[in-house]
Parts: structure tokens; sequence; C-alpha cells
């Protein structure tokens, strides 16, 4: 099944203000198709799939007003807040029934609303791409440090996706084994390169996460030559694991370190404390590495994810 909305059918060198609306009726989402002087290659630049991660999709809204269709080769499908609902409640998951949308790729018709929603993104933006940037800022509730992910199998799709993620910029690169249900493992199915970048955090927009977010969109749309852009040199990445901290108990927690600290292995980074005062949990680092993710909302819970540490791993 394709796409409600036809690319052959939209004029070349034009920006297209369109709206999907979600096969259950309740929602719609606006998207900008910027079709060049030729309508291929096809990039997709889409954000907003969680509701409280906002760098991206300003940095989206800002560019699908701003470049300008004859100077696009190939089209551009930009989509800055793919989950409205979850936007509306600035929350991760689908107000309606809790759902993590990028947990639920291809998605179902048959499903619940983020199942369809799910099923809606992937038919109406993502089958219609050659290429995918997914803009995330990790959660209202963290900081992260700029990284991209891509998918480390051996696919064509996958090594193009390599290619392309080294290109973008970033000191970080997460070759990572995506679990189902993430778009990047549902689209590479079907043979389309993706790269998920993580910018930003604590459901803010800063003038440095808009830099960021835009340099990677232009450098992404120059990689497929679907726009020139003279990017600033492009620094040898770093290829990274991670490994998680979680809480064990509920409680404050107060950390003692910032996100892009180096830790040794045995590090104290943090602490949790009982409402009454008494130490529950020192967070030690188990293995050297850097503070990728740093949990900034103090409130913890158990299983609550404290801090991720990435950890160099040899480029392969
Ligand atoms: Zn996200």
């Amino acid at each position: 099944m394709g796409s409600k909305w036809k690319l052959n059918e939209l004029a070349t060198c034009c920006r297209n203000s369109l709206v999907s609306t979600t096969s259950d009726k309740l929602t719609n989402i606006p998207f900008i198709v910027i079709t060049g002087t030729v309508r291929d290659p096809v990039a997709l630049i889409i954000a907003g799939v969680h509701g409280d991660e906002f760098e991206g999709p300003a940095a989206i809204q800002d560019l699908m007003l701003e470049i300008e269709p004859t100077e696009v080769q190939g089209s551009i499908i930009f989509v800055p807040v793919a989950n409205p609902s979850a936007f509306a409640s600035a929350t991760r998951r689908h107000p309606l029934d809790n759902g993590d949308v990028n947990r639920s790729f291809p998605g179902s018709l048959n499903g619940g609303p983020t199942q369809q929603l799910a099923h809606d993104i992937f038919h109406e933006f993502a089958l219609n791409a050659s290429s995918i940037l997914s803009l995330h800022g990790w959660s209202k509730e963290a900081s992260v440090v700029p990284y991209a992910e891509y998918s480390e199998d051996n696919s064509p799709a996958a090594r193009a996706s390599q290619e392309v993620a080294r290109r973008l910029g970033f000191h970080y690169l997460h070759p990572y084994r995506w679990p189902s249900g993430v778009l990047g493992d549902a689209v590479l199915a079907h043979g389309i390169p993706i790269v998920e970048v993580e910018v930003g955090g604590m459901g803010t927009i800063t003038a440095q996460g808009q830099a960021l977010c835009r340099d990677v969109i232009l450098r992404f749309l120059a990689h497929f030559g679907i726009i020139e852009f003279d990017a600033a040199s492009t620094p040898e990445p770093v290829l990274v694991s991670h490994y998680d901290l979680l809480s064990s108990s509920a409680g404050l927690f107060r950390s003692l370190v910032e996100v892009g600290d180096h830790v040794e292995a045995g590090h104290t980074i943090g602490t949790v404390h009982g409402l009454n005062g008494s130490l529950l949990e020192t967070v030690r680092a188990s293995e050297a590495g850097t503070v990728a993710i740093l949990r900034r909302l103090a409130s913890v819970q158990p299983n609550d994810l404290l801090l991720q540490i990435f950890m160099n791993r040899q480029i392969a």
C-alpha cells in the first residue's frame, strides 16, 4: 500500500505544504515536500516521533521554509512533528495507549493508536524515501552528547547508512543492533539507508542545538547530492558502544558528573537518597568511558535510566 499523496503528482520546483490525516482520522500531520528540478533521489527528514524532543522539529521547521526548490536536485520530505498527539502532551509515548512509536514500526492498522500511527508514518513518509535522517533528542528528562546511530549490519543499505553517518560532523558514532520496531530496523528491511541522530534533551531548544541540527541536515542532503553545502571540515569520529546505569531504588538522584565527562571504572557518578535523607545507593561506573546520557530529573524510580556511558571501540 502506498502513501495517500503521490510524489509524482507534485509539480517540480515547488514547496508543497501538505497534511496527512492518520488512518484513525484523529490526527493531522503537517509536512512539506520540496520538489527540485528533478524528483529523485528522495530524502526524508523526520523528527517528533517522540513528543518530548524538540531540537529536530525546530531545525526542520526553519529549513523546510528556507531551502529554495530551484536549488534542489531531487525531493525532500520534511516532517517536523510525526507524532502530534505525543507532542501535545509533551510525552515520549503516545498519550492514548502509552506506546512507543519508535518501537512499533512498521506498525499495523489492526493495532492500537501507536501501531496505527507507526503504520501511517511508515507508509506516508518512510517508504517514499531513498534515504532517511531521523532526528531525536533523548527525552525531556535527560541530556545527551550529540551522536549518530546506524545499523551495524552488513547489508548494502546499512553500509550506505554508515557512510553518510561519518559525513554528518558528529564526534561520536554508535553502530547499533537496533531492536525490532525501531524505524531504522524497519526501513533497512526495505533497503533504505537511515541514520538516527540524538541532539539536545530536557525538552529545550538551544542556539547550539539548532546550529548542530541544521548543519547535520544540510550535510545529509549534500551527501546524496540533493543540495550543495560547504560543510566545515569533518572530524574523524570515535566509534562507541555503551552500557546503561539504572537506579535500583526510588528516591532523589544526585549526579556528580556532567555530560561529556570521562569516568574511570569504579568512579562514583552519583547517589540516590531516600526521602528521609538516607543513602540508598552509590552509583559507580563499571567500566571507563564518557558520560553520554545523564538523567537530570532527580526524582527516580527503580529501573529508571540514570546514565549511559560510551566506551570507545575499534573501527571495524
Ligand atoms: Zn527519541
